[in-house]
C-alpha cells in the first residue's frame, strides 16, 4: 500500500424492509455507490441490505426507512419487535436515518389524521406531518422540483445537479408545522385531535458529544401552498409552499418517492452525508 492509500472504511446501510418499496432503494444506493467511488478519496467497502430484524439492524452504519403503507410499517415493526430498536438506532445513537414518504411519517414526532392506537412513531424529526395531505391514490402526482441541497454537487462524474428532479407523490404526507427543539414537545402535540406521538427517548451520552441536535431545516417545498384546511397553530410562510423535505441532525424525511424514478441523485447527496457522520463517529 503507498503512503498516501487509506485503509479501506466498511459502511453498511440498511433498508428496512417490512413492508413496502424497499427493493428499489438497494437498486438506487447500489448505483450511487457506483457514483460516489468515483468522487471519493477513501475507498469504501459498501453494504446495501435488507433489514427485518434487531441483529440486522445493528449491523447497519445508516437506515432507509421506504414510502408504503406507515401503519402497516409500523404494525409489522410492533409484531416484530423492532419498534425499539428502531427509535435506539435513530433517537438514541442518531445513526443517519431516512425515511421517504410512508418512512417520513413514521420519522415525524407527531402525526396528523391518525386513529390513536392505529399507529405507532419511531420519531426523530421535530415535526408533525399531516399524512395523505393531497388526498387519495388516484391524485397521485409528479412534480418537477428545484432541490437546492443537490447544487452542491462537485460536479465530478455526475454534474446533473443543475436538472430538476422528477419526484412523485403517492398518497404523500407534508410537514404542517415544526415543532420547537425543547424536551416535552410531545406534551402539546398529544392534545391535538386525531394527532398520535413519538415517545421521547435521551441521546446515546457518547453520541451527544459527536453530534450537535439543532432545529428542523428545511430542504424543500411545492411552490404555493395546497393545504385548504385552516389551522392557526400552523405558523409558516404561506407564500413558502408545502413542506416536502426537511432535516434535523442526523434524520432526512422526503414527503416523495426517489426510489421509483431511478434518478441516483438523491441517494449520492445522501449517502455523502452518511459518509460525514461515519467518519465524525469514528474519529
Ligand atoms: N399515505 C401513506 C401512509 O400514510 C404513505 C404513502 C406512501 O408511502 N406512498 O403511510
Amino acid at each position: 500500500m503507498g503512503s498516501n492509500e487509506q485503509a479501506m472504511v466498511d459502511v453498511t446501510v440498511g433498508v428496512l424492509a417490512l413492508q413496502g418499496a424497499f427493493n428499489e432503494h438497494v437498486q438506487l444506493l447500489r448505483q450511487a455507490a457506483r457514483i460516489l467511488v468515483k468522487k471519493d478519496i477513501v475507498e469504501r467497502n459498501w453494504t446495501f441490505k435488507e433489514v427485518r430484524n434487531e441483529a440486522e439492524l445493528d449491523s447497519c452504519d445508516a437506515l432507509i426507512i421506504p414510502g408504503g403503507e406507515s401503519t402497516a410499517i409500523s404494525l409489522v415493526a410492533q409484531r416484530s419487535n423492532m419498534l425499539e430498536p428502531l427509535r435506539d438506532f435513530v433517537k438514541v445513537l442518531r445513526k443517519p436515518t431516512w425515511g421517504t414518504c410512508a418512512g417520513l411519517i413514521l420519522l415525524a414526532e407527531s402525526a396528523n389524521r391518525t386513529k390513536k392506537g392505529g399507529q405507532e412513531l419511531i420519531g426523530g424529526l421535530d415535526i408533525r406531518v399531516n399524512r395523505n395531505h393531497f388526498g387519495r391514490q388516484i391524485e397521485s402526482f409528479e412534480a418537477s422540483l428545484d432541490l437546492p441541497f443537490l447544487q452542491h454537487a462537485d460536479g465530478k462524474g455526475f454534474d446533473t445537479s443543475r436538472l430538476l428532479f422528477r419526484a412523485i407523490f403517492i398518497r404523500a404526507p407534508v410537514v404542517e408545522k415544526l415543532l420547537p427543539n425543547v424536551a416535552g414537545i410531545q406534551e402539546g402535540e398529544a392534545k391535538v385531535e386525531d394527532t398520535v406521538i413519538a415517545p421521547s427517548r435521551v441521546m446515546d451520552e457518547a453520541v451527544a458529544k459527536k453530534i450537535k441536535l439543532a432545529d428542523v431545516e428545511i430542504m424543500a417545498a411545492l411552490p404555493g401552498r395546497t393545504a385548504t384546511f385552516k389551522n392557526t397553530e400552523m405558523n409558516l410562510d404561506p407564500e413558502a409552499g408545502d413542506i416536502i423535505a426537511v432535516r434535523q441532525a442526523n434524520v432526512f424525511g422526503t414527503s416523495f418517492h426517489p426510489e421509483l424514478t431511478g434518478d441516483p441523485r438523491i441517494h449520492v447527496w445522501w449517502l455523502e452525508q452518511v459518509l460525514k457522520a461515519v467518519d465524525e463517529r469514528a474519529r
